[in-house]
């Protein structure tokens, strides 16, 4: 692992952000209730991340309502609390007083069950929060408790425009930042400006949505990837890590492939190469033709909606459909129920997102395209799928999800995967799941188009095997 200096910290340069903690389910998400974490595999996730070098951890009394704190106590108790540092935040709140600012800090004491927090933020100041944090008295709250010992440095997280930003670094001696940086928002959304303007204050910096809330752990599809084993989540981590007023790199990691891939990565870390520099802004370009949602999961919008849409979640999918140009996943939001898009346009989502994105607006763009595939549906099965059978190979959720959309459509289809695949994915497999090995599955659907319900990385290898094995590759999609 790598270490970056912070006063006499030595922070790990990967950090574990704990917002997308992994889900009893298994779904991709930010978890809404504590009911929903898989708290087995978080011990097994921390454990992990420790013994490889990992010490920052960083959370916020917001996340899922308290439970992320809770959780992440709970899995740092039976490590030694002087060998990792816990970053922890308090939103601004209308009007709070010193009272209550106390009672929500003594609280994420207890449920961090630590007696001092190494770097306490003030949590998301954006233009609309900022007058508040002033108005509460945070700062003095956080220096007296610095001076008491139950904080040791004061910091901040940021998502409001560059003008606020200066206006940030100069009212109070902040020390250390936390910034959404990363290779798209560099150019769209001014990061490189915001990154400057810390650089310039000697601020150090911890970087947020490295990847993106995701959108960055795929290559578009119209891209030639690199022809080596590195991940994109691992381009899009190196890139940031390479900025030298970084100091530590937060990813929001969900299971252990996430843990394994980003540990691999910073493990080995190599600041990103010129000829990779190129690449990427190859990348960038091809991120800035296609029209996607900025929309990072975070997830803060979802429990004001008195619709109970999913906005993390169908933003996302929403995105991938814009990036493939095959529409599965905007098929997935149109068959499933849970996935309503039914948005009463009240606003009030509209305050608690960071990206500033036109909520209501890009729902109704959304049911646009969903009413114009719903129209084309038996065209999409006929022109897609001209046998009329088909295999899916994979074993995660949007293989699951397809499955079974494509049998409501009376379509014959079962799914695929080889052991290693199939293995992480038990608790579908046992409930949707008609697991069969590749080539036997080939052997009994001599006629089936394949469909390869994989990350891009496992497609690529499919696609190569399924050719070596000797199957068309025209039925291959
Ligand atoms: S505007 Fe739409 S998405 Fe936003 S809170 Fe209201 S119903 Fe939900
Ligand atoms: S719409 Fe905004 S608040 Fe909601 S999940 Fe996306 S980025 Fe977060």
């Amino acid at each position: 692992m790598v270490y970056r200096k912070h006063n006499n910290n030595n922070l790990s340069l990967l950090g574990f952000g704990f917002l997308r903690l992994p889900l009893l389910s298994g779904k991709p998400g930010v978890p809404v209730s504590g009911d929903e974490i898989d708290y087995e595999h978080l011990q097994t996730m921390v454990d992990y991340s420790i013994e490889n070098g990992i010490n920052f951890f960083d959370t916020s009394h917001v996340y899922t309502d308290g439970y992320s704190e809770i959780a992440l106590g709970q899995a740092l108790k039976k490590h030694d609390r002087s060998k990792v540092y816990i970053s922890t935040k308090m939103t601004a709140g209308r009007n709070r007083t010193v009272d209550e600012m106390s009672a929500i800090f003594d609280a994420q004491l207890e449920r961090l069950q630590t007696d001092y927090i190494d770097y306490y933020l003030f949590h998301n100041i954006r233009n609309q929060s900022w007058d508040s944090f002033k108005q509460s008295g945070l700062w003095d709250f956080l220096c007296k408790k610095k001076k008491e010992g139950q904080v040791r440095h004061i910091g901040f997280s940021f998502h409001g425009t560059t003008d606020l930003l200066r206006e940030v670094v100069e009212e109070y001696d902040f020390e250390l930042v936390m910034l959404q940086l990363n290779y798209l928002d560099w150019i769209m959304q001014s990061a490189d400006e915001q990154y400057k303007i810390c650089a310039e204050k000697n601020i150090p910096i911890a970087v947020m949505e490295p990847v993106r809330g995701g959108a960055l752990a795929k290559w578009p599809d119209d891209i030639n990837p690199p022809k080596n084993e590195m991940s994109p989540a691992s381009y899009a981590i190196r890139w940031v890590a390479s900025l030298p007023k970084v100091v530590c790199v937060l990813s929001g990691m969900s299971n252990m492939e996430h843990v394994r891939d980003n540990v691999k990565t910073m493990q080995e870390f190599k600041p990103i190469s010129d000829g990779e520099q190129e690449f990427i802004d190859d990348v960038v370009r091809k991120h800035l033709l296609m029209d996607n949602i900025p929309c990072t999961a975070c997830g803060y919008c979802v429990p004001h909606c008195p619709k109970k849409i999913e906005i993390s979640r169908v933003f996302p999918l929403y995105n991938d459909n814009i990036r493939s140009s095959r529409w599965t996943s905007l098929w997935l939001i149109s068959s499933e129920d849970r996935f309503n898009i039914d948005c009463i346009k009240c606003n009030q989502c509209l305050p608690h997102c960071p990206q500033n994105i036109s909520i209501p607006g890009e729902l109704e763009k959304m049911q646009a395209s969903l009413n114009i595939l719903q129209k084309e549906n038996r065209h999409y099965f006929t022109e897609y799928i001209p046998h009329g059978e088909v295999i899916l190979y994979g074993a995660g959720v949007n293989a699951a999800l397809m499955l079974k959309a494509w049998k409501s459509q009376g379509l014959h289809a079962v799914c695929f995967a080889d052991a290693d695949n199939a293995k992480h994915y038990t608790r579908f497999n046992e409930t949707c799941y008609e697991i069969l090995p590749p080539l036997e599955a080939i052997s009994h659907y001599p006629n089936a188009c394949i469909y390869i319900a994989l990350a891009q990385n496992n497609f690529r290898s499919a696609v190569k095997y399924l050719i070596e094995i000797g199957f068309p590759e025209e039925r291959i999609f």
